[in-house]
C-alpha cells in the first residue's frame, strides 16, 4: 500500500493499493517500447525538453514543497530549497549533457577509434522518501539526456510525489512511455529486475534495500548504482569564530530534521577546542530546535518522516545511552501528536557501543574528542559508511592535507551535507557505489562503445 500519512499530525491522508503484478509487467512493457524512438532522437531534442522540465519545476516549487511537506514533514522552505537544486540538475544536465555524450575520438596505437556513448535501454529508479524530488532527479536528468527511459518506484509514503514528477515530466514534453511511475511494492522489486526488458537499476535508501537490490540485479547481471547510507565525519582543526562554526556545522546536521545521508553525523574535535565546542552546540541545539508545524515558515523543528523512524531514532539513543555514552541535550520523542524527537547531541561514543558504528537518521549529533589530528583521521576513517566528510580550520594546507586522507567519495572544506549539479555526488565502502551528478552521473548507465577505425 502507498500511504500518505501527515508526520506533523499522525493525521492518515491517502491510501494507493500497489500495483498488481500484471500492472507492473505493463508499465515495463511501456519503458521498453518508449525506448526504440527515444533513443533515436537527437540528444539536443532531449536535452531540451529536460530544460522545460527545469522551468516546469521552478513554477511549480510552491505545490511540490507543500506536498513533501505533507508526506514526510520537510520544512516547507526547506522544500522550496529542494527544487532549487532540482532546477539546478535539470537544467546543468540539459545545457551540458549533449556535450558529455558526444563522441569522443581517441588515437590508438596503429590508427584511431571514437567512443561512441550511447544509452542502455530501461532503468529502474528505487528511490527514499528524505529527499523525494531531489533524488529521483539525479537520477532521472541524466538519463533523460542519454537517451535511457525509466520506470520509477518511489517510496511508499510519498506517491503524491511521484505522481507530481511523473505528471511534470509529461507537461514537459517526456513521452509517457519513456518516464513511467509505478507503484509496485519492494516485493515486486525482483520480478522487475529479473525481466529482460530492464538493464539497470539505481536505488537510493537504506543499506538493507541496497544489499536486496544489488543481489538482485547481481543475479540479473544488471548494472546497479547504490547510494545508500552514511555517517559523515566533520572534523574541526581550528576556529577563527567558534560561534559561527557551531552554528554552521549545527545547521548542517539539523537540515532535512536530519535524515539527510551526507548530513554530519559524527563531529570530531580537536582536544582545545571540544569543551567550548560541545557547551556550545548543546545550547545552540536545545534553544533553537522547537517542534512545530513544518508548513509554517517559522518552524524549527519539524517531525521526523514517519512514526516508525522516529521510533528507529530515539531506539537507537536510548541504546547509546544505556551503553555507556552522554546524553548532552534531548534524546526523546516530543508528547505531541506526530514523528517529533527533541534534538539531541551525544557525547562520549566508543568504538563498543551501537551508535559508534550505525547511521543515525535524525536530529541527532555526536561529538568526539579527538587528542592529535592523526587521531581525528583515525576517527573520521573508523566506519563502515565512506559517503562524504568535512573539514573545517583556518588553514587550507592543512584541511587538504587531513582531506585527502579521509576514506569517502567526497570531502568539502569549511561546508557540510552540500550537494551541486555539476559535482559528482557518492560513496565508497558500506555507503554504496558510482557517482550521481556531474559528468560523472551521465556515465554509469551508458554503453561506451569502441568504434575502431
Ligand atoms: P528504504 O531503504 O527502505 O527505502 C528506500 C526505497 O527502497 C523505497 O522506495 C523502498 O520501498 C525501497 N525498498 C526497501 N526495501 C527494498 C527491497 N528489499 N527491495 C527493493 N526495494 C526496497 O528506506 P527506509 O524508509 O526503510 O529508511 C531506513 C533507513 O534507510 C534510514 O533510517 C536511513 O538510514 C536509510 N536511508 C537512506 C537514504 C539516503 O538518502 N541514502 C534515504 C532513505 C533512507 P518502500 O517504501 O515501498 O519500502
Amino acid at each position: 500500500m502507498y500511504t500518505v500519512t501527515n508526520p506533523a499530525t499522525g493525521e492518515l491522508v491517502e491510501e494507493i493499493p500497489n500495483a498488481t503484478d500484471a500492472e507492473v509487467r505493463a508499465a515495463v512493457g511501456r519503458v521498453h517500447a518508449g525506448f526504440a524512438d527515444w533513443r533515436r532522437r537527437p540528444a539536443t531534442e532531449r536535452a531540451k525538453i529536460v530544460l522545460r522540465a527545469a522551468e516546469l519545476f521552478a513554477e511549480r516549487a510552491d505545490e511540490l514543497a507543500a506536498i513533501m511537506t505533507l508526506e514526510m514533514g520537510k520544512r516547507i522552505n526547506e522544500g522550496r530549497g529542494e527544487i532549487g537544486i532540482v532546477v539546478d540538475i535539470f537544467r546543468y544536465y540539459g545545457e551540458h549533457g549533449p556535450d558529455l555524450i558526444a563522441d569522443q575520438p581517441l588515437a590508438i596505437r596503429g590508427g584511431e577509434a571514437v567512443i561512441q556513448k550511447t544509452p542502455l535501454g530501461a532503468l529502474l529508479g528505487v528511490m527514499p522518501w528524505n529527499f523525494p524530488c531531489y533524488q529521483v532527479a539525479r537520477f532521472v536528468a541524466p538519463n533523460l539526456v542519454l537517451g535511457n527511459t525509466i520506470l520509477l518506484k518511489h517510496a511508499s509514503i510519498c506517491p503524491r510525489s511521484a505522481l507530481a514528477i511523473e505528471r511534470l515530466l509529461h507537461d514537459a514534453g517526456v513521452p509517457e512511455d519513456v518516464y513511467v511511475n509505478t507503484f509496485a511494492s519492494s516485493r515486486q522489486v525482483p520480478a522487475i529486475l529479473a525481466d529482460p526488458r530492464i538493464q539497470g537499476v539505481s536505488l537510493t535508501g537504506s543499506e538493507q534495500a541496497g544489499i536486496a537490490v544489488a543481489a538482485d540485479a547481481g543475479r540479473n547481471l544488471k548494472k546497479a548504482v547504490l547510494e545508500l547510507g552514511g555517517s559523515d565525519p566533520l572534523i574541526v582543526l581550528d576556529t577563527a569564530d567558534m560561534d559561527e562554526t557551531v552554528s554552521r556545522t549545527a545547521t548542517a546536521r539539523m537540515r532535512n530534521c536530519g535524515q539527510s545521508c551526507n548530513a554530519p553525523k559524527r563531529m570530531i574535535v580537536m582536544a582545545d577546542l571540544y569543551d567550548e565546542f560541545v557547551d556550545k552546540l548543546t545550547k545552540r541545539v536545545g534553544d533553537y530546535y522547537q517542534p512545530g508545524d513544518p508548513s509554517d515558515p517559522a518552524t524549527k523543528l519539524p517531525p521526523l518522516a514517519s512514526t516508525a523512524a522516529r521510533d528507529e531514532v530515539a531506539g537507537q539513543v536510548a541504546k547509546a545511552i544505556e551503553q555507556g555514552a552522554t546524553l548532552r541535550t534531548g534524546g526523546h520523542p516530543i508528547d505531541r501528536p506526530g514523528a517529533y524527537l527533541e534534538a539531541t547531541v551525544l557525547t562520549d561514543v566508543t568504538p563498543d557501543m551501537d551508535a559508534y558504528h550505525e547511521e543515525i537518521f535524525g536530529p541527532v549529533v555526536l561529538v568526539f574528542r579527538a587528542e592529535t589530528e592523526e587521531q581525528a583521521i583515525a576517527i573520521a576513517n573508523d566506519s563502515p559508511f565512506g559517503l562524504g566528510a568535512s573539514v573545517w580550520g583556518t588553514d587550507p594546507d592543512r584541511m587538504r592535507r587531513v582531506a585527502e586522507r579521509i576514506e569517502s567519495g567526497m570531502v568539502y572544506l569549511n561546508s557540510a551535507g552540500g550537494s551541486q549539479a555539476d559535482l559528482p555526488f557518492g560513496g565508497i565502502k558500506r555507503s554504496g557505489m558510482g557517482r550521481e551528478l556531474g559528468p560523472a552521473g551521465i556515465e554509469e548507465f551508458m554503453n561506451q562503445k569502441s568504434i575502431r577505425l
